[in-house]
This record gives C-alpha cells, sequence and structure tokens, in this order.
C-alpha cells in the first residue's frame, strides 16, 4: 500500500513553500501548523478555506495515527493502543509524575534487532514510523487529554517498540520537529531517546548538535555475555559503545543513562555488577536497574528481590549512581511490543500474568 505523505511531515520553510507554490499566503502555513499540532484533520480546520483544503488532501494526509484502544492503570498510567492509516498497530504509555506527563512512544513497528528479552523483535522488523506517525502519536495523546490551551505531554520518551537509531532519518526529523518553537516546542531536555547501542548513530545524533537525553540499552558488563542478549553487540561490541556515549557525552553535556534489565542467571550475579562497576567508572551516568518483564516461551526470567539489591548496592557503593526503576501501569497490559502483538493476534508472546513479574512499562 502507497501512503500519501502526512502534512505533518513538513517543517517551517517547507509548509511556507508550499503555501507560496499554491498561490496561498504564507500567513497559512502557521495557521495549518496550529491545526496539526491541536489534532485536527482536515475537516475540522474551519479557519482554513475548504479549496485549500481539497487541494491539500489531494498529495497530503493529515493526522496519521488514531487512537484505537486505551488501558488504564489504577496509578494513573494509561497504554494507547494506536491504528495507523495502513491499518498497523503501534503502542505509546502516558505516565504521570509530579512534574508533569510523559508519554513514551514507539519509532518502528516491530524490531530487527532481536534482543532475546524482548517481545518487540520477535516478528522482525515490519517498517520504520514516519516522523508524522510518531508526532501523531503525541498529537493523538494531547488531544485526547485536553485542557484549554495547555499540552497534556510534557516529556517524550522513545522507549516504545523499535530502534530509534535503526529508523535515522524519521527519528531525527521528528526530533526536530518536536521540539521547534512553531510546533510542540517540548524542551529538548525533556526528550530521551533510548538505543540498543547503534556506535553510528549515537555519534550522528551528537553531532546534529541538539542535546537530547541519550538512555543505552546496555543490561551486561561484558561482550561475552551481551553477545549472548544482544546480538547487535556482534556488530559493536561494549568498548564501541562507551566510546560513542563518551561522546555524546562530550558533545552535549547530557549525563547518560545505561538501562540494566537483570535476567536471572545470566547477568545478576555479584561478578557482574562488580565487572559493571570498572566498565562505568569515571563516566558522567546513571544506571536504571530494571527487574525483567518475563516474555513467555522466551524461558528468561527476572531476578529475585535479594539479589536486586545485592547488584543496586554493589553499584552504589562502588560509586555508580543507580536506581531500580519505579514499576508503573502494572495492572495494565504488559510492556509495549506485547501489546501490539496480542492486537495483532499473536497470543503466545504475550507476558506472564504474575504481578511480580509485570515490566516497568516504559519497556518495550
Ligand atoms: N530499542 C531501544 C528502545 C526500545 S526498548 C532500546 O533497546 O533501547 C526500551 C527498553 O526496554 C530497553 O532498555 C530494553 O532493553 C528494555 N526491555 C525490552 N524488553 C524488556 C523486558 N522483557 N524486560 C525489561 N526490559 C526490557
Ligand atoms: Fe529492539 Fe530495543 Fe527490543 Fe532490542 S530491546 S529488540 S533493540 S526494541
Amino acid at each position: 500500500m502507497i501512503m500519501k505523505k502526512s502534512l505533518l511531515e513538513l517543517n517551517e520553510s517547507e509548509m511556507t513553500e508550499l503555501m507560496r507554490s499554491v498561490g496561498e499566503p504564507t500567513f497559512r502555513a502557521r495557521q495549518l501548523f496550529e491545526n496539526l499540532y491541536s489534532g485536527k484533520s482536515f475537516d475540522d480546520m474551519t479557519n482554513i478555506p475548504s479549496a485549500l483544503r481539497d487541494k491539500l488532501k489531494i498529495n497530503y494526509t493529515d493526522i496519521p495515527a488514531k487512537i484505537e484502544k486505551k488501558f488504564f492503570s489504577k496509578d494513573g498510567t494509561v497504554k494507547y493502543l494506536f491504528s495507523l492509516d495502513d491499518g498497523e498497530l503501534v503502542e505509546g504509555v502516558l505516565m504521570t509524575y509530579k512534574y508533569g506527563k510523559t508519554l513514551c512512544i514507539s519509532t518502528q513497528i516491530g524490531c530487527r534487532m532481536g534482543c532475546v528479552f524482548c517481545a518487540s523483535g520477535i516478528g522482525g522488523l515490519k517498517r520504520n514510523l514516519t516522523s508524522a506517525e510518531m508526532l501523531a502519536e503525541i498529537i493523538t495523546v494531547n488531544a485526547d487529554n485536553a485542557c484549554g490551551k495547555d499540552r497534556a505531554v510534557t516529556n517524550v520518551v522513545l522507549m516504545g517498540s523499535g530502534e530509534p537509531l535503526d529508523n535515522f532519518d524519521n527519528t531525527e526529523r521528528f526530533l526536530r520537529l518536536i521540539s521547534a518553537p512553531y510546533t510542540l516546542n517540548i524542551s529538548e531536555r525533556n526528550i530521551s531517546l533510548s538505543t540498543s547501542g547503534i556506535v553510528d548513530g549515537i555519534r550522528a545524533l551528537a553531532d546534529t548538535g541538539h542535546k537530547f537525553n541519550l538512555t543505552i540499552s546496555l543490561h551486561a558488563p561484558c561482550d561475552e555475555i551481551r553477545n549472548k542478549i544482544m546480538p547487535i553487540n556482534k556488530k559493536y561490541d561494549i568498548a564501541g559503545v562507551i566510546s560513542a556515549a563518551k561522546y555524546y557525552f562530550e558533545k552535549t553535556k547530557r549525563r547518560l543513562i545505561f538501562e540494566y534489565s537483570l535476567i536471572e542467571g545470566i547477568n545478576d550475579g555479584a561478578e557482574n555488577a562488580r565487572l559493571l562497576c570498572k566498565l562505568l567508572k569515571g563516566l558522567p551516568c546513571h544506571v536504571n536497574l530494571i527487574k525483567l518483564n518475563s516474555v513467555k516461551g522466551k524461558n528468561l526470567r527476572a531476578s529475585g528481590n535479594d539479589d536486586i539489591k545485592e547488584f543496586l548496592s554493589i553499584l552504589n557503593t562502588g560509586g555508580i549512581s543507580s536506581t531500580l526503576r519505579r514499576i508503573m501501569g502494572v495492572d495494565i497490559e504488559g510492556a509495549c511490543g506485547q501489546l501490539r502483538r496480542r492486537f495483532a493476534g499473536c497470543n503466545d508472546t504475550t507476558h506472564s500474568d504474575k504481578e511480580g513479574e509485570q515490566p516497568q512499562h516504559t519497556g518495550v
């Protein structure tokens, strides 16, 4: 199916140029941005002449994602299932904190990185999301939580399904667009990108001159373990990832975040914690420990609470700032990639139903 481009793909100069090319005054560009970024479809843009809307409809679509379903948690977390113009489904999760609302969005349908603990990679990569589709995840959630002029979403994390740096061009365009003053104007400080360690992408992101927060999914203190659980490590080993992370810090001065999901008997031993201390010593970073979310059929289990406590304490006494990530949304459907798979009819891979094994829902 060939999809029409969404008008949301356009930046300020492209929209202005488009208006010029159809003989419209340039202020229409600003009007279109206001309409689009408040979630309006062409039919609802009543301040735009209908002749212009009809002209635009020939080559462009408006908002390319719709909210298909919502799941509410007792702790206020809301999980969204979005449908896209070609019928594909993606997920996002809205979390409420004291400082605002964080939306975790997807960047691809599926993922080709094949990490052994992750549900998103199970069916491989289906397709990349466009920048407009990523924007539409935020815009539809804003519209769904509209309260006057205030937008609901204050922070964005790229931690849903997909590897954002494996979809670099669309992701970069998306990041530039949401942080632009004429769109959602979300500060770069409030945007985080999580990667499995695509070294070239990390360096390229640093070179854009933007200062987004960078999270690296490390999950192992040495190549021997990481090769077993994250195939991408055979292409970009830990030394390469750490060196790219340092480069990112030098360019942006943003403290690095490392994600480390504790998997029983694989990466959770005291010796692994000590190795991790050595590896990260001197790096301006924080380690987020996560209790693994068991994925059915994967035969991997979350570490026990005592092992997690010991791991955490070795890191902290070893001078590595670290916390166990707070689990939110435990009573709604499991982590991101899993929800899409369930609705796409792939029941066999859904999460364990045991409450204690539910994920921090920002994981895929
Ligand atoms: N592809 C990117 C971003 C999406 S994954 C990345 O890998 O970083 C978001 C986070 O969820 C990553 O840290 C990932 O390692 C973690 N994750 C995936 N499956 C998980 C599981 N079953 N349990 C705990 N964390 C998981
Ligand atoms: Fe892809 Fe991230 Fe899942 Fe790995 S953890 S398979 S990179 S989405």
